[in-house]
């Protein structure tokens, strides 16, 4: 059995985080292991904008901020090993292993052991200290209970996300949306940029589940219906599905066509492999629960290393240390969060302002902006956002384009936000465009977009036409 002082259970922003800040600290003896082919998580497939406002002051697409943590973490001592999946973190205790608990590495007492199935067969790994950063995982139809037939053409959201940006393949024709958090908005978009047509967001609650900034940008741009108070409650089609049916709070039912069925209602933290309560366990990012940006998801994640370092010096001094990102302190955070997202919710739907008012996106504090006065914000940018939002709206068009001789793709953006009467007609301009390998994040793909006076530039980077 391998010993290592920090075993890192996940290479996503929140894992790599962690190990950049233990290495800042001083922690040399860092191991970080990934299921998948290279680090980054869930910010690999996604290809919009709207990443790294609080932390770095910009808006990164997800390509773009895992690219800075990766190379922080390339900077580093830290090992990481991908193709790694852990099927069990557990106390040396409970796993009966050799180490007795004297048994130390840089004077620390081995605590955990993780169990992984990698490249070269299955591998256990001693630990003093274990962060689990491996994520969530999506709530199913299961979870939904919806009642029907069993047809194709019902995706979970990150599924048909990782299906379109980064298999480049086409999910759907006709789609209805389960669930208005911020993945099922953001799909919205995805889905209409891409040529397909979304017919309707069902949201069983009575606020819009995702941030404004979102409903505003991937529903209220594209014309899609938001329909609140409703569920669907059948899937009808015996290959592929041919409709739903929506049942709004009358209770009034109403038949919708469609080819495809995308649910996005809920995420569930993902740690199944994990021991409960156990010494020397930790949490971080959406492993300890999920959180909406993956800002905080970072600075979680660096938190998280400061208590395991206090925790390791701790253990060394023989006395104790409570962390609220242990293992042992995990319930009482999830619950601390299921209140305050209850709260957000209340309050949302306390300031629902019929159209009068637009909330200010260029950092998160979210301004609301009085349209009429173009008062309200914090500071001046916040007028001018608004008045441009009133009389010429502008975005950054985030997209893909196809590799020469290919079928991939490279994820692509606009340097600079263009108008958004001129994105779907852009959107046909990118699906005509090829690159040539090696493409690298920030590469120019175009000087002057669609003569918009922008430049399409690389979000992500691709070496060879084959995966
Ligand atoms: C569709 C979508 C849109 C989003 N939009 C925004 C946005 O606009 N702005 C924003 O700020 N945030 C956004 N987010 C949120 C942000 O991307 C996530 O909060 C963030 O990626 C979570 O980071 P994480 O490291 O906790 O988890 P993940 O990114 O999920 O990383 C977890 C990692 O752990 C690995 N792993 C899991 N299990 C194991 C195992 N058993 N063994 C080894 N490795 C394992 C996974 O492969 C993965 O690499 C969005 C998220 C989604 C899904
Ligand atoms: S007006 Fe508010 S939301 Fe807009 S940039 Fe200023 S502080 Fe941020």
């Amino acid at each position: 059995m391998e010993k290592r002082e920090i075993v890192i259970i996940g290479a996503g922003p929140a894992g790599m985080a962690a190990a950049v800040r233990l290495n800042e600290l001083g922690y040399r003896d860092v191991l970080v292991l990934e299921k998948e082919n290279s680090a980054g998580g869930v910010l690999r497939q996604c290809i919009h904008s709207g990443f790294g406002l609080t932390k770095f002051g910009k808006n990164y697409t997800g390509p773009e901020y895992r690219h800075i943590y990766e190379e922080m973490l390339l900077n580093t001592d830290v090992g990481l090993m991908t193709g790694a999946t852990v099927m069990e973190a557990v106390s040396v205790d409970t796993y009966n292993c050799s180490c007795s608990p004297e048994e130390r590495i840089n004077d620390s007492v081995l605590n955990v052991v993780v169990r992984a199935q990698t490249a070269s067969g299955a591998e256990s790994f001693a630990a003093s200290a274990v962060i689990i950063a491996s994520g969530c995982r999506e709530r199913g139809r299961g979870a939904l209970g919806i009642a029907g037939t069993r047809p194709a053409g019902v995706f979970t959201a990150g599924t048909a996300q990782g299906m379109m940006n980064l298999r480049n393949v086409k999910v759907g024709n006709r789609v209805v949306i389960i669930g208005s958090g911020d993945i099922g908005l953001i799909m919205a978009r995805r889905f209409t940029l891409e040529g397909s047509r979304v017919i309707c967001v069902v949201e069983k609650e009575n606020v819009c589940g995702g941030l404004e900034r979102n409903r505003r940008e991937c529903l209220v741009d594209f014309g899609i219906p938001l329909l609140l108070n409703t569920v669907v409650c059948r899937i009808n089609g015996r290959k592929r599905v041919t409709s739903v049916v929506i049942r709004n709070e009358d209770g009034a039912e109403k038949e919708v066509e469609c080819d495809t069925v995308i649910i996005s209602a809920g995420l569930e933290p993902e740690d199944s492999f994990a021991e409960k309560n156990t010494k020397g366990m930790f949490y971080c990012g959406n492993a300890l629960y999920v959180h909406d940006l993956v800002d905080d998801v970072s600075e979680c994640g660096e938190n998280t290393a400061m208590d395991v370092a206090g925790f390791l010096l701790a253990q060394m001094k023989k006395k104790d240390f409570d962390s609220a990102f242990s293992s042992e302190n995990i319930e009482e955070m999830r619950k601390k969060r299921r209140d305050y997202v209850a709260k957000i919710r209340i309050e949302k739907n306390n300031t629902k302002d019929e159209g009068r008012y637009i909330v200010c996106t260029q950092c998160p504090n979210g301004c609301r902006i009085d349209t009429q006065n173009f008062t309200g914000g914090k500071c001046e940018k916040g007028a001018v956002f608004a008045r441009d939002e009133v009389e010429n709206p502008k975005r950054i068009l985030t997209s893909s384009v196809r590799i020469s001789g290919s079928e991939r793709t490279v994820s692509v953006r606009t340097e600079e936000a263009i108008p958004l009467s001129q994105i779907m007609q852009s959107m046909k301009v990118i699906n005509t465009m090829h690159v040539a390998v090696p493409v690298h994040t920030g590469d120019v793909i175009c000087e002057n977009f669609n003569n918009l006076g922008t430049r399409l530039i690389a979000t992500g980077s691709e070496m060879s036409m084959n995966p």
